[in-house]
């Protein structure tokens, strides 16, 4: 085999991943969506056969040959190349270290865990589900001393949702975040409370629709390849490449902003998708590069942006348009003051963004022990209620507002939830160094986001997954990572905000 040659199969052989993949994720999009309630069983017929089809293309003996020979004739290949084989070799190499039979075993109780965890979560009861916790925790643990003996487990767990994180790393950034955080919800929390009252009333979903497609166009999302569902738990998700991305919303009918951040958080993940370079289309490069970056770019247009005082006074006669009775006598800055009111609560989908990172830090600590044998899985609910007490001042009333509200362990997402409040942090260096060459408050009072974006494509979204995180991120802003920005950037609205 020439190199030429085998570069073509190489092509060839992402080509037909990506088109298996497309299938699935097209699958999993209508099953989430429109599907009629009882057409699950041929879906996941399908959804199996597929699934190991796409195994078998990424880890088969023909694969496994044709990587390596690359790898070994690597100086002909070009970046992007390299990085292929370097990724896909990885995945090949992990799963290589782990005994067959323990890997299919896991795959079985995790599917069966995720079902144990809705009626756990329904029924409120974690004794439900400890036994299937503790095998998906002790599983998690043995793979990584398969997988990286030279690591500590928790540090595998960490690396795989963000290459190169370790416990080091997020200890130093969390510890940061407490520091300044902490002390300054109990500030907030000795204020009068914001009035949110213009965010409640009665809105139909025609109406909230009609807001959606707006926000959609104005944050720079071309709904010739963006389109709009909805489903319980919006989302967002590929298929096949970044030309044909899907959002998802959720319309509560008492309270429009609900469905409004949610189209501009996922709206943010769909701008990251489709920003990529079209080169890497139909590769493994053409998705983001880690949960990290994804929510720093969704949670960016969610609250940096979608929550600033100049976006609220380009929106507000938007609003005025759509919902003429709710918005009478109110004004931009009441809408202002009302959808950043900072309350300490049980649910961390829902936390604003003040308190969202001590969600994402007590999960953190959770895990962290487990992995260090501090801590059995049947008194995870004990140390979570106790964490909620002590960081956020709230008593969890009972499993399903507690430990159960997440689905994250119960699929095996182990060491996933960092990256939420990491990207979260990414975001202010973003907003920073974006406003030393964008006016950024000028575009938002335009509703003009033409500049944001093009910021972010040239230094994040046009790479997909050609880089490492550290790498994008550093691209980006050029500077280190420093979790302090993101802290006085709390400080600073939040002081404005509450007066304090
Ligand atoms: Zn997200």
């Amino acid at each position: 085999m020439t190199i030429d040659e085998a570069k073509e199969k190489l092509a060839k052989l992402q080509a037909k991943i990506c088109a298996y993949s497309h299938a699935l994720s097209t699958l999993y999009y209508d099953g989430s969506t429109v599907a009629p309630r009882k057409t699950v069983e041929g879906r996941a017929r399908t959804t199996a056969i597929l699934s190991e089809e796409i195994y078998q293309l990424s880890t088969g003996e023909d694969t496994v040959k044709l990587l390596e020979f690359l790898d070994e004739n690597k100086e002909q290949l070009s970046k992007t190349e390299k990085r292929i084989v370097f990724l896909m070799l990885k995945d090949i190499r992990e799963l290589q270290k782990i005994p067959m039979e323990e890997y299919t075993d896991y795959q079985m109780l995790a599917a069966k865990t995720y079902d144990l965890w809705h009626t756990a979560k329904e029924e409120s009861n974690f004794s439900l589900i400890e036994e299937n916790y503790e095998k998906m925790f002790a599983a998690n643990k043995r793979f990584a001393k398969y997988v990286a003996p030279e690591k500590k487990p928790y540090d595998y767990m960490l690396d795989k949702f963000e290459e190169g994180l370790t416990m080091e790393k997020c200890d130093k950034f969390f510890a940061t975040l407490r520091e300044h955080i902490v002390p300054l919800i109990k500030k907030v929390q000795s204020k009068p409370q914001l009035d949110n009252s213009i965010l409640h009333g009665n809105f139909s979903d025609a109406d909230q629709e009609k807001l959606a497609y707006i926000l959609m166009k104005t944050i720079g999302l071309d709904l010739d390849h963006v389109g709009l569902g909805t489903t319980e738990h919006p989302f967002t998700t590929s298929l096949g490449s970044h030309l044909d991305e899907r959002i998802t919303t959720n319309y509560k009918k008492d309270d429009f902003s609900c469905s409004l951040f949610s189209v501009v958080h996922e709206g943010g993940h769909a701008l990251y998708d489709t920003g990529s370079d079209d080169e890497l289309a139909y590769t493994v490069l053409d998705c983001g590069v880690s949960m990290g970056i994804h929510e720093s770019q969704s949670r960016f247009y969610e609250n940096i942006l979608a929550r600033s005082e100049a976006f609220c006074e380009y929106l507000f006669p938007i609003l005025a348009e759509i919902f003429p009775e709710q918005m009478k006598g109110h004004n931009a800055h009441e809408l202002y003051l009302a959808i950043n009111r900072s309350e300490p609560s049980l649910i961390r989908t829902e936390a604003d963004e003040l308190t969202y990172a001590l969600h994402v830090l007590i999960r953190y600590e959770i895990e962290k022990k487990i992995f260090a044998d501090e801590l059995k899985v049947h008194d995870i609910p004990a140390e979570w209620n106790r964490l909620y007490k002590e960081y956020l001042g709230v008593d969890v009333p009972d499993d399903k507002h507690g430990v159960l509200q997440d689905m994250h362990w119960s699929d095996g997402n182990i060491g996933y939830f960092p990256s939420y409040a990491l990207g979260s942090a990414y975001g202010a260096q973003y907003l920073r160094k974006m406003k030393e060459t964008v006016d950024v408050d000028g575009c938002l009072r335009k509703g003009d986001f033409a500049p944001i974006n093009a910021w972010l494509r040239e230094r994040i979204w046009k790479y997909g997954k050609s880089l490492t995180p550290a790498e994008v991120f550093e691209n980006a802003v050029h500077e280190e990572f420093d979790p302090t920005v993101f802290t006085s950037y709390l400080e600073e609205k939040y002081t404005k905000l509450y007066n304090l």
